[in-house]
């Protein structure tokens, strides 16, 4: 056992729900959160700010070993993160930054950069991650590995929900090709691809609720605590 507890890793496609099912998962075990998803957006957004070339991988990881990476609990069980001091949270959820830390999450010096950053976070356990590869990479030694899957169709109606319950404008067609468009990129690409881990256990929650999700990663913990 570490020091605050077991890792458990949630990877899967974009917007099938890992990031809520992890916090009310995180929230129920008294875990703290991360989605390392954000470390690429917000890097995305930066370079997007600035006016970088995100095609540049030395310039990019100078670009990401220069900034302050600070992620700051204040109440719940995610962080805020704050890059050179900025918080950064609404910002992140744009769709085009997202397109772009996909970019982004190519780069293999600027992933081994988030990748140890990551590491160093989760290290002492009582953590739940997400993200691409989490399982694979990041934490291959995590005591409870998750791949979270549903169809393109039902995560983009899921994302469609979401945003107008925001009161934001929304367009499912548009959310579709890109969600599309990103598991492409994401699966397909060189270093660290989306897949399951060897280990991993295979959740499909296309016909789930999120309660019923989120029982099933509960009483997997339990498994877990039981077997150690
Ligand atoms: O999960 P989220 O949509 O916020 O992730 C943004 C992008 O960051 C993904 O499209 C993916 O390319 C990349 N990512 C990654 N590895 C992770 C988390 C995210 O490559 N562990």
């Amino acid at each position: 056992m570490r020091e605050n507890g077991i890792i458990i890793a949630i990877d899967g496609p974009a917007g099938v729900g890992k990031s809520s099912v992890g916090k009310n998962v995180a929230a129920r075990i008294n875990y703290k959160f991360i989605s390392t998803g954000k470390m690429y957006r917000a890097l995305a957004f930066k370079a997007a700010r600035k006016g970088l070339d995100i095609g540049d991988e030395d310039f990019m990881l100078k670009t990401a070993e220069a900034s302050a990476w600070e992620f700051r609990y204040s109440s719940g069980v995610e962080p805020l993160l704050h890059l050179d001091g900025i918080p950064l949270d609404r910002e992140l959820s744009d769709e085009n930054v997202g397109k772009a830390s996909s970019a982004v999450s190519r780069l293999l010096k600027v992933r081994n950069f988030m990748v140890s950053k990551q590491r160093e976070i989760g290290a002492a356990g009582g953590f739940i991650m997400e993200g691409r590869d989490i399982g694979t990479n990041v934490f291959p030694d995590a005591e409870l590995k998750i791949y979270l899957d549903a169809s393109p169709e039902a995560r983009a109606l899921r994302r469609v929900r979401q945003l107008e319950a925001d009161g934001r404008k929304s367009d499912y067609a548009l959310i579709l090709e890109m969600i599309k468009k990103r598991d492409h990129q994401d699966s397909l690409r060189e270093h660290n691809p989306l897949k399951k881990a060897e280990d991993g256990i295979y959740i499909d929650s296309t016909g789930l609720t999120q309660e019923e999700v989120c029982g099933r990663i509960f009483d997997l913990y339990e498994g877990v605590l039981k077997a150690q």
